[in-house]
């Protein structure tokens, strides 16, 4: 069983939220921004995401985007067991998080102040 079966029941961060666009994620999708607030994201079907590519907000998450490095959203469901994952190397969360951390190293300075002003709202301590 996969870390991220339990997504395909849940697709909470889908449904309700602002999906941050780098330029070149904008120029693939045609879309100048993914508002999901009031309705679930246009690209989410009952097999999860169909979108061209998906934006490194999404594939971020559950890790945040901060101007510190990266943390974690609490009020995701898997936030117990990926975290626990983390002290085991080789495990889908370690595997995840390495590779959130070298997309965001080959992100344009640009496109990260964006990430970085939604997440300075909601200042979040813990850093992985
Ligand atoms: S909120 Fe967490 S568990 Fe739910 S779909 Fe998103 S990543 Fe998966
Ligand atoms: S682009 Fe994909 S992962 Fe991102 S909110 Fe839409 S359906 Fe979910």
């Amino acid at each position: 069983m996969s870390l991220w079966d339990y997504c395909k029941i849940c697709q909470c961060c889908c449904n309700g939220v602002l999906v941050n666009l780098t330029d070149e994620e904008k120029k693939i999708l045609g879309r100048e921004e993914l508002n999901n607030v009031l309705s679930p994201c246009e690209f989410c079907k009952e097999n999860g995401c169909t979108a061209k590519i998906k934006p490194l907000d999404c594939y971020a998450y559950p890790v945040l985007i901060v101007r510190k490095g990266l943390s974690f959203d609490y009020s995701c469901p898997l936030f117990k067991i990926y975290f626990l994952q983390l002290f085991h190397v080789g495990s889908e969360a370690r595997k995840h998080l390495e590779s959130v951390r070298e997309k965001v190293k080959n992100t344009k300075k640009e496109d990260l102040e964006r990430y970085y002003k939604e997440t300075d709202q909601f200042p979040n301590e813990l850093l992985l």
